[in-house]
């Protein structure tokens, strides 16, 4: 089989890149190990940055997004049993995110890479990339019980922070930077309303706590845990007491329980591999980098990665000029540290560390005052927050 571009895996990265390059006259083939229902229904990020919808928008991709997803304007930040607002639009320039979850993100483009005819392989495993420092790269990978070689001019690794794509570089040609954190989320999704319209981070001496939504009728919620527990330590009374402690405030605020649907436990690491390209081969989305999910970064970087790269290919393919593809990596990786940054100092500022001093609890209560009073700091957050523009 021959491809011009092999994308492996079918989360919001090697899908949008596939339409993208489609809508470009450039024919991909996704390759991805899960079946089609599983990557539809696995529960992950949630906020779309101002530049996520822009892309899907002017890409016809937002149709869904625009009827179904929430605007939302700001956050609440609360501590010392108090809410703080952070307005959006007058703080970051006019600019927004929407609350539209990653399910409906994978199925909106799934849904327009069939109509349109692409060739999407559900339970196609890649096992090996090869020839990527020649220009006559190939995937193998296993499909219906064989297995197959897919030739083409270039790989695209979009396969997670687990996929083989990294792992098919030399390891000399790769520098990795990375951090793991001494505490871990609980999520659960709940058939129940949101109890407030924004999403509210919340501090407390007994850990983290965020509640989020992924539609008018139901709520997403997380806390900080231990790295150690599993979810089976978390029955859901338990669960519902600890969120209404750490979202305890003294105006009466009162937190809807309803049944829980879904509970699980998420590490909390920041990672980076670069550069994000060697000879026929380019990283893109979780493949290349991870950031703890407090920034809701990680889709949104997905995304930023793969509008770049259909450009760079599209200009390869157009005037036969690799210039744009030769610049993606060090353009890519300006924006994934800037968010690596904003995610670790929200990290670190909201969560407290199990071995921190009383130093450290006085300097986050200081940095989170500031944020609430000091229009150029909330400024800072606000402007991180809805991220910067695909340049
Ligand atoms: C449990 C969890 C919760 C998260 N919560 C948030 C959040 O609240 N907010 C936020 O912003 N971000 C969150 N993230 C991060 C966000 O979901 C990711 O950044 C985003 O999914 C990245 O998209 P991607 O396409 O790069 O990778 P992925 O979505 O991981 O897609 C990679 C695809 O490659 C496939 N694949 C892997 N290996 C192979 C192979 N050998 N052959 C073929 N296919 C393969 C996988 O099955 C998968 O479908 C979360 C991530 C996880 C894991």
């Amino acid at each position: 089989m021959r491809t011009s571009v092999a994308i492996i895996g079918a989360g919001p990265a090697g899908l949008l890149l596939s339409h993208l390059l489609h809508r470009q006259g450039i024919d991909s083939t996704v390759l991805e190990l899960r079946s089609r229902a599983y990557a539809e229904r696995r529960q992950r990020a949630g906020i779309l940055e101002q530049a996520t919808v822009d892309v899907l928008r002017a890409s016809g991709a937002g149709a869904r997004m625009d009827r179904e997803g929430l605007p939302h304007h700001g956050i609440e930040l609360r501590f010392d049993r108090r809410a703080h607002r952070i307005d959006f639009p007058s703080l970051a320039g006019g600019r927004s995110v929407m609350v539209y979850a990653q399910t409906e993100v994978v199925k909106d483009l799934i849904a327009l890479r069939r109509a349109a005819g692409g060739t999407l392989l559900f339970e196609a495993e890649a096992l090996s990339v090869d020839g990527i420092g020649t220009d006559a790269p190939r995937v193998r990978y296993r499909h219906d019980g064989a297995e197959h070689t897919l030739h083409c001019d270039y790989v695209i690794a979009c396969d997670g922070f687990h996929g083989i794509g990294r792992r098919s570089l030399p390891p000399d040609a790769l520098t990795v930077s990375a951090r793991e954190y001494p505490f871990a989320w609980l999520g659960i999704l709940a058939e129940v309303p949101p109890s407030c319209d924004e999403l509210v981070y919340a501090h407390h001496e007994r850990g983290f706590a965020l509640h989020s939504m992924r539609s008018r009728h139901v709520s997403r919620l997380y806390l900080q845990v231990d790295p150690h527990d599993r979810p089976a330590d978390w029955p859901d009374e338990r669960i519902w007491d600890e969120l209404e402690t750490r979202f305890a405030t003294d105006d009466g605020w009162r937190l809807r329980r309803g049944p829980v649907t879904e509970k699980s436990i998420t590490p909390m690491r920041s990672f980076v591999a670069e550069p994000m390209r060697y000879g026929r081969l380019f990283l893109a989305g979780d493949a290349a980098h991870i950031v703890p999910p407090t920034g809701a970064k990680g889709l949104n970087l997905a995304v930023a990665d793969v509008t770049l790269l259909a450009r760079a290919l599209a200009h390869r393919y157009a005037h036969g000029d690799p210039s744009l593809l030769d610049a993606y990596s060090e353009a890519a990786l300006r924006r994934v540290w800037r968010a690596e940054h904003f995610s670790y100092t929200l990290t670190t500022l909201l969560h407290p560390a199990p071995d921190e001093s009383a130093f450290d609890r006085r300097l986050r209560l200081s940095h989170l005052r500031y944020l609430v009073s000091s229009q150029a700091a909330a400024a800072s957050l606000a402007e991180n927050y809805v991220g910067l523009p695909v340049v």
